[in-house]
This record gives C-alpha cells, structure tokens and sequence, in this order.
C-alpha cells in the first residue's frame, strides 16, 4: 500500500483541470527525480568528503522541495522556474568543478524542455530560460577543460558519463512524450466540438450537412434511398418563458436522448437548430420511415420531461431523397412540410403527398 503522504503527494490538489493533469504529474515527477539525484550525489560526495559539493546537494534538495511545494500549491510555473533554476546553477558550478567528463552538462538539454513543458503565459521568459541554459552548456563547453584538478571518482568518469547521459535523455524523452498525447487529446476535443453540439452531444449542423452531402452522393452512385425528417418543438418558447431556460435545456437533452436510442445505429440524427433536430434514415423509403416517426412521435408525447414532468411534442417533416439532389433542398423540401405541421395544429407528421 502507497504510504499516505505519498498517496497525498499524488492526489491532484483541487481546483487543478483536467486537462492540466499531465503537466501536473509532468512537473511533480520532475521535482520528486530531482530531489533523489541530489540525494544521491550527497551520498556520494559525503563518501569521499567533498563538502562543499556535499552541501550544494543539500541547496539543491531544498530547491526542489521548493518546486514540490509549489506544484501542490499549483503554482506550476513557479514550480517549473525554480527545477530549472536548481539545474543551471547546480550544473555550472558542479561542471566548473570537476569538468566535462563526467557529462553532468547534458542534463540542461532536459532543463531546455523542462522549461518549455512549463505552463507559463509568458512566452518570452520561457523563450529566454531555454536560451540561457544552451548558453550555459555551451560556455561550460567552452570553458571548462575536460579533467580539471578535482577528479572524484576518477577510475568511473566513463561509467559516470554514461550514466549522465541516460539520466539526461529518460527526463526528455518523457517530456515529449507527455507534450505528444497533450496534443493527441486536444485534437480529438477540437474534432469533438467541430462535429457535436456542446449542450445535446447530437451531431451539429456542420457535421450533418456532411454526412448528407456524403448520403446524396451515395445515392448518386446507386446507392440505397433514405429519408430525412426535420423535427421542431411545438411552443418550446412557452416552456421556457413558463419553466426558465435550464429546464427547457434539460427538455432538449432529454428528448435528444430519446432521439439518440430509438435509431438504428446506422441512421443519423443532429441538433439543426436551437429546438429543430434533423434525421437521416438510412436505407429506407418513405413507406418504412414513416412508422420510425410516429414511433417516435408516440413515445415523445407519452414521456415526462424535465423535473418538472412536462409534456412535450413535436411537428415533423418527413422527406425521401431524391437523386441527384442537393443537401440544400433536401433540408427545405422537408422544412416546407414542418411549417405545414405548424400550420395543420402542431404535434403532426406531414409527407409530401399530403397525407
Ligand atoms: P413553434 O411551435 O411554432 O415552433 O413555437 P416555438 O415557441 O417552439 O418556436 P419559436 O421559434 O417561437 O421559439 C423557439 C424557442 O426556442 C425560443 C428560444 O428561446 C428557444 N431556444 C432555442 N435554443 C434554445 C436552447 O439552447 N435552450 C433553451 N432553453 N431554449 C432554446
Ligand atoms: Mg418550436
Ligand atoms: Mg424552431
């Protein structure tokens, strides 16, 4: 079982989005590996009495105690500055000390990407935090001899660089690819409000018109005929001047739910407008459309809706496609009937031959 504080130290403090979750854990593992490579390195320079590196590990656990206190308190970005604080000042001094042979240089690739990952609004301080660690590792290049004087485990610098640059490329390589499945979910959230409506989760009128444009060339190329059927709300007006608007949401949701699980899966159905839905019936004519809607109709007008158990109905417009017509006047031949709905009293289906 997961110690409770380290069960704490997991738990997403509140307040923090969901979205925000990888770069939340992105930053916290981050901060705890830093706090244990500085526990590490104090344990080995406490082995060879190297004090003042000894104590620059205890400088450097405190900062990044710092960076988890920080992230806790959700306060990423301060979190993220002071990790990369803590690396290029550590780095430099350490690198100064004892050279470039031991590659403890190549961890400020990471803290390139580590301040990048950063969820900082100030592009400009993120921008010039990469840019001073690349100076920084190219000055150590620059100016720091491989071997200096100091040379603390001289017999492993070729383990020791080794180790470096494992430990240098694991935080990167988790770090892109924490940005790549950010991206990969912000795509499909994009994808989903581009085709669905946000209050009915039905398709929107975007993404439907697309789907017709596809069903009218299916039929073009012989495919089999559909129908579509344009559904409005007889007086939603009257529902939400009387019941307030939330519960008239609560109507459209409820009645596209009904809509949603009374079709076959390979019909269509979308919010057309604020309380018009439209339908596609696949591979079917007007003969057998007919009694999915007034199925429809049926169990729409025997439901309660809302909790405030209002009745509801609707008039419908119901069409079978032509060939060689356009999505255009698909929709306002069928729109044509509803109004007739309208007029024939409400709470009707109207076909074309005026039945
Ligand atoms: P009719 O039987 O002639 O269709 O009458 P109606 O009152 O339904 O039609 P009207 O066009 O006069 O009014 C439509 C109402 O639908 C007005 C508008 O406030 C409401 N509406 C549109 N979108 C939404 C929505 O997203 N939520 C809520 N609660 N109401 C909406
Ligand atoms: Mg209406
Ligand atoms: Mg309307």
């Amino acid at each position: 079982m997961m110690p409770s504080a380290a069960k704490r130290l997991f738990t997403v403090p509140e307040g923090v989005d969901a979205q925000d979750y990888p770069e939340y854990f992105g930053i916290l593992v981050a901060a705890l590996s830093g706090l244990v490579v500085n526990f590490i390195l104090f344990v080995a320079f406490a082995y060879i009495n190297m004090f003042f590196l000894m104590s620059l590990s205890v400088s450097g656990a405190l900062f990044w105690s710092m960076a988890i206190y920080f992230v806790r308190k959700k306060r990423f970005v301060a979190a993220v500055n002071i990790g990369v604080f803590e690396m290029m000042f550590h780095v430099g001094i350490m690198v100064w000390i004892v050279g470039t042979v031991y590659g403890a240089q190549l961890i400020l690739w990471p803290a390139v990407v580590y301040a990048a990952f950063s969820i900082n609004k100030n592009k400009l301080q993120t921008k010039l935090m990469g840019y001073l660690c690349l100076i920084e590792l190219a000055a150590l290049y620059a100016l720091v001899p491989e071997q200096t004087n100091v040379r603390p485990f001289e017999n492993y610098a070729s383990l020791i660089f080794l180790i470096s640059t494992v430990c240098s490329a694991i935080p990167l390589m988790i770090v892109l690819l924490s940005i790549k499945s950010v991206q990969i979910r912000q795509r499909k959230q994009l994808q989903y409000r581009a085709n669905y409506d946000n209050l009915t989760k039905l398709f929107n009128r975007g993404f439907f018109d697309t789907l017709l444009e596809y069903d009218n060339k299916t039929l073009a190329d012989g495919g089999g005929p559909f129908c579509v059927c344009l559904a409005d709300i007889d007086h939603f007006k009257s529902i939400n001047d009387e019941h307030g608007h939330k519960i008239g949401d609560q109507v459209l949701v409820e009645i596209a739910t009904i809509l949603n699980r009374n079709l076959r899966k390979s019909d269509a159905v979308c919010r057309w407008g604020g309380e018009e839905f439209a339908i596609i019936l696949r591979r079917c004519e007007l003969s057998s459309a007919l009694p999915v809607i007034e199925k429809l109709k049926n169990l729409i007008a025997s439901t309660t809706f809302s909790s405030e158990r209002l009745t509801v109905t609707l008039s419908y417009g119901l069409i079978q496609a032509n060939e060689a017509e356009t999505s255009d006047g698909l929709i306002k031949r069928a729109d044509v009937l509803l109004y007739k709905a309208k007029r024939r009293g409400r709470d009707c289906i109207v076909l074309e031959d005026d039945s």
